[in-house]
This record gives structure tokens, C-alpha cells and sequence, in this order.
């Protein structure tokens, strides 16, 4: 693993490193070392990434590039971005705290070969798309062309620097357009080494601009900059509301990944071995900060007191510890801020009549870093605040139902809709579930699975639109319908609807 010194970081901003005198500090949160100082970048900076964007796009050097072409090079820096895969890891884990195995395998693994699909579709996306001819009211055939946007601002959150982000930067280059992007302030090392490695691999100056900074500051005025034709956001259901608002005032396209409160519906066949594996694979994945984590396990009430004894017995075996250790299964969360909000939901929990069944704290004998205990409360009910709200914490939430209706009625009482896993070993009762729980992706026997060929995205208030998929790059342009007429002349046509009498 390549050790990374104390490094600064500069924004890309048309091509050119760029900096200021005031700088953000990136902290490790596994031990609370300082790993990096980054340039941050404010509405000013935004101003001139977008308008590099602009003039990149308006320049055709990108978007007048065959769809072929564009792939070919994305490909060339997918390649030349996993020759560097380690360095990409540890910029990842040092500032988000995944553990290595999650950072190779998911935060970098799964970034680099979704980067390599969007490549694919650029070569297989039907850019012109014939209509019918028709003959009525006159011969005629349309084209329709699907065109790049412009300049797309993407704006991503801590958890995925890498991966979110390139879900809006990979199908956004596909489509020919110009990106700036604003990456959290936590966590924007990883995408500002790949955008230095697209740029070094044949991707022009000024198509992709990356502008750390504040959220309040350059991101707001990412997301209503009169240039920018499209917002990608992934965050919080609340600063998604903000995205809308601030998107509203020129009409931006949006897309919005938000938040989640996954549930994991164990039915009364199910294998509990397998379930109680994969419930805790569900929600202790990166210590419980991922969109689409199971954080509520809805489980048969005559099975509640077993489940949770199962749960207990193999949570215990999950091992905390140090990120870059290969052995070790759970890491730290992301800030003190973060792991003094999830202590106190815990404490809220207790307060409205769930008992702590395992966890709950700070882990013994870790001093340093921002850890909590993977913690598992039984005898919730769905109203209590823990089984509502967002955590993004290692907190398991085990809600007990009396039939199979009641258990969906469970899963779907809740203002979000991400994900959801169904455990069974009856393959038509898991589908039957999946149809009537209102999430945007279902898992049957299984969780956390993305699949680049599928896609994803939020039912209610866990967002709009969808990202990954066939039709990814419908999201980043828009259709032109152009129409040719065939008929030849003046007589074939309707216009003496308004000029019957024009020759008279
Ligand atoms: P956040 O909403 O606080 O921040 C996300 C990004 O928005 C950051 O870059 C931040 O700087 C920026 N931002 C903050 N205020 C802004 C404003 N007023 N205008 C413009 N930009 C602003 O989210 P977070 O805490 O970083 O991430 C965790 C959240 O992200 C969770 O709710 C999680 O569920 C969600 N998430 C969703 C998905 C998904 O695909 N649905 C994936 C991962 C994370």
C-alpha cells in the first residue's frame, strides 16, 4: 500500500491547478491525522470552472468527438486510473475511513469498471433515432437527435467520493457534455487524482473541472449557476430540497440520490443463517454509511427473540479496527460530529423504549479515530425516531410484524424509498414482496448489490431520477425532433388551413 505524506491539493479548474490562501484540512478519521490540505474553492472558483466548461463544450474539442471517440479515451483512463488502483484506495480510505477491503473492492473497484460501462454506452447509445415516415398531413420523417446538455455540475457527498461522482461524470462525458464538479469537503482527493489522470490520458482541458469548497458557498452556486444545464446531486433528502429550490431559478434539469431507511424483510421461511448474515451484510457494510443500507430488520414476531440472539452471537465476530487493515471488517465514521449524532440517536432510541441488544457506544480500547460500536436495537417500533430518520451509522433496528401485509406495510411507512431486501427460500413469495415494496431497488437473498446494468435510484423522497443502467445517458441529454419534409411542394401541404385564400 502506498503511504501518503502530508500532500496539498490544488482545484482543476480549465486545465490549470489552481489555489487560494485559504485551504480545507482532510482528516483521517480512523486516527484523526491530518492527510491532506486542499485548496477551497468558493463561488468565484465556480464561476470560472463553468466558465472553462463552457467554452471546452462550445469548442467542440469534446462534444464535436465521435461517441466512439469519447469511448475509446474514456477507456484509456479507466485503464491508466486502475494502474494507479492503490493510490486511489488509500486517497479514499484515508479520508473517508472504508476499510480496505470495502475501497478496493467497492469504492474504487466498482468506480472504475462503471466508468468502463458509461464508455460502452457511448458506443452502443442510439445518438439519432429515425421515426416512421408519414404520410399525413404531409409525406415527412423525423429524426430525433439526442444532444448533450452543456455544462452538467455535479455536487457528491463523502461516503463514494469516487463512485458517486462518476456516476455523474461517466454518462455526463459519455453524452459529450462539460462537467464541474463540487466534491464533498471531507473527501475530494480521490476525484481530483482522477481527473489529473483523465487529463493525462487524453481527456481535453476544461471538460471536467473539479472545485472543492463549501456546500453553503460554491456548491449553492454550482446548483444555480445560469450556465449550468443540469445539477447531479447525491446527498441528504434535506440539502436535495435546497438543490431543487436553488435549480429552480433557471429550470436545471435534476437528478437526486437522497437518503434511505432500507428495510430487510426476513419472511417466516426464511434460511436464518443466510438472513442473519446478510441483514448484518445489509447494515454494517462501511459502518452503516451507505444510501441504501437495511437499517431496519422486519422480522416475524415468533422469530423476533431467536433473530436477535443469531444477530447478537455473529455481530460479535465482526472485527473494528484500523481501515488498512486487511482483517479488520468495520472502520470508524466519518467525523466526531457524525459519531456524536449517532450516540445520541442511540440514546433517543433507549429513551422511546428500544432495548439495546448489542453495542451502543465507543468501542473499548480504540482511543483515537471517530468509532462506534456495531449496535443492535431490538423492540423497536417503526415510529420511534430510529426507525424514521437517517443515521448513517452502524445501528440495526429490529421491528417485529404479525403477517406478511403488516411486514410491507412496515417496510413502505417511511417518507423514503431507496432499497430493500427480502429473505425467503420461496422464490415466487420473494417477488410477490419485491412488487409490493415501494423502493427503487429490491434485493432477494442479498444486499448492496449494484449492478451496473440495472438502475438506480429512489421511489418518495429518496430522489429523482436514476442513475447507472441502459438509458444512463437519457439523463444527460435531451431530444431534438427534426423534421424533413418529403412531399416536395407547396400544394401537398396543409397550409391552406391559414392561407386558403392567399392566391385570391
Ligand atoms: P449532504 O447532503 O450534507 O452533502 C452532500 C453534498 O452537498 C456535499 O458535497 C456538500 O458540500 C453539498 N452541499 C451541502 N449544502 C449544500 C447547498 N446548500 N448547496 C449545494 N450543495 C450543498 O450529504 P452527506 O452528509 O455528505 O452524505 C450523506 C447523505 O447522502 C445521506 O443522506 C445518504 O443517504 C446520501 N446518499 C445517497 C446516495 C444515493 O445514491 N441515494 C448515495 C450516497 C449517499
Amino acid at each position: 500500500m502506498t503511504s501518503i505524506d502530508v500532500q496539498h491539493y490544488s482545484m482543476l479548474i480549465g486545465g490549470e491547478r489552481v489555489d487560494t490562501d485559504d485551504t480545507m484540512t482532510i482528516i483521517n478519521p480512523a486516527d484523526e491525522s491530518v492527510v491532506a490540505t486542499v485548496a477551497k474553492g468558493t463561488a468565484t472558483h465556480i464561476d470560472a470552472a463553468v466558465a472553462a466548461a463552457k467554452s471546452t463544450f462550445e469548442s467542440g474539442a469534446w462534444s464535436g468527438k465521435t461517441p466512439q471517440e469519447r469511448a475509446q479515451i474514456m477507456r484509456a483512463i479507466a485503464a491508466a486510473a486502475n494502474d494507479q488502483v492503490e493510490e486511489l484506495v488509500e486517497l479514499e480510505m484515508s479520508a473517508n475511513g472504508a476499510t480496505v477491503r470495502q475501497a478496493t473492492g467497492f469504492h474504487v473497484g466498482y468506480a472504475l469498471a462503471h466508468f468502463n460501462f458509461f464508455a460502452d454506452l457511448a458506443d452502443t447509445y442510439q445518438f439519432v433515432r429515425p421515426a416512421p415516415v408519414v404520410s399525413f398531413p404531409a409525406l415527412a420523417q423525423s429524426v430525433v437527435h439526442r444532444e448533450p446538455l452543456g455544462v452538467v455540475g455535479a455536487i457528491a457527498p463523502w461516503n463514494f467520493p469516487l463512485l458517486l461522482t462518476l456516476w455523474k461524470v461517466g454518462p455526463a462525458l459519455a453524452a459529450g457534455n462539460s462537467v464541474v464538479v463540487k466534491p464533498d469537503e471531507h473527501t475530494p482527493l480521490s476525484m481530483l487524482k482522477f481527473a489529473e489522470i483523465a487529463e493525462a490520458n487524453g481527456l481535453p482541458r476544461g471538460v471536467l473541472n473539479v472545485v472543492p469548497g463549501d456546500g453553503r458557498d460554491a456548491g449553492a452556486r454550482l446548483a444555480s449557476h445560469p450556465d449550468v444545464a443540469k445539477i447531479a446531486f447525491t446527498g441528504s433528502t434535506q440539502i436535495g430540497r435546497e438543490i431543487m429550490k436553488l435549480a429552480s431559478g433557471t429550470v436545471k434539469e435534476v437528478t437526486l440520490e437522497l437518503g434511505g431507511k432500507g428495510p430487510s424483510i426476513v419472511l417466516d421461511d426464511a434460511d436464518l443463517d443466510m438472513a442473519v448474515d446478510g441483514v448484518l451484510y445489509g447494515c454494517f457494510t462501511y459502518s452503516g454509511q451507505i444510501c441504501e443500507s437495511g437499517t431496519r430488520a422486519i422480522v416475524p414476531r415468533e422469530l423476533h427473540d431467536e433473530f436477535v440472539s443469531r444477530l447478537i452471537e455473529r455481530a460479535k465476530t465482526i472485527v473494528v479496527g484500523a481501515p488498512d487493515d486487511w482483517d479488520t471488517d468495520m472502520g470508524p465514521v466519518i467525523n466526531a460530529k457524525q459519531q456524536a449524532r449517532i450516540l445520541s440517536y442511540i440514546d433517543g432510541a433507549k429513551a422511546e423504549g428500544a432495548t439495546v441488544a448489542l453495542g451502543g457506544g465507543k468501542p473499548d480500547g480504540i482511543d483515537r479515530g471517530f468509532y462506534v460500536e456495531p449496535t443492535i436495537l431490538a423492540n423497536v417500533d417503526n415510529s420511534m425516531t430510529v426507525a424514521r430518520e437517517e443515521i448513517f451509522g452502524p445501528v440495526l433496528s429490529v421491528i417485529a410484524y404479525d403477517t406478511e401485509d403488516e411486514a410491507v406495510a412496515i417496510a413502505n411507512d417511511s417518507e423514503y424509498g431507496l432499497a430493500a431486501s427480502v429473505w425467503t427460500r420461496d422464490n415466487a413469495r420473494g417477488l410477490a414482496v419485491a412488487d409490493a415494496v415501494q423502493c427503487g431497488s429490491v434485493w432477494i437473498n442479498d444486499a448492496h448489490q449494484i449492478n451496473a446494468q440495472v438502475p438506480f435510484g429512489g421511489y418518495k423522497q429518496s430522489g429523482i431520477g436514476r442513475e447507472l443502467g441502459p438509458d444512463a445517458l437519457d439523463e444527460y441529454t435531451q431530444a431534438k425532433a427534426v423534421h424533413l419534409d418529403l412531399s416536395g411542394g407547396r400544394d401537398a401541404k396543409p397550409y391552406d388551413i391559414l392561407l386558403s385564400h392567399a392566391d385570391d
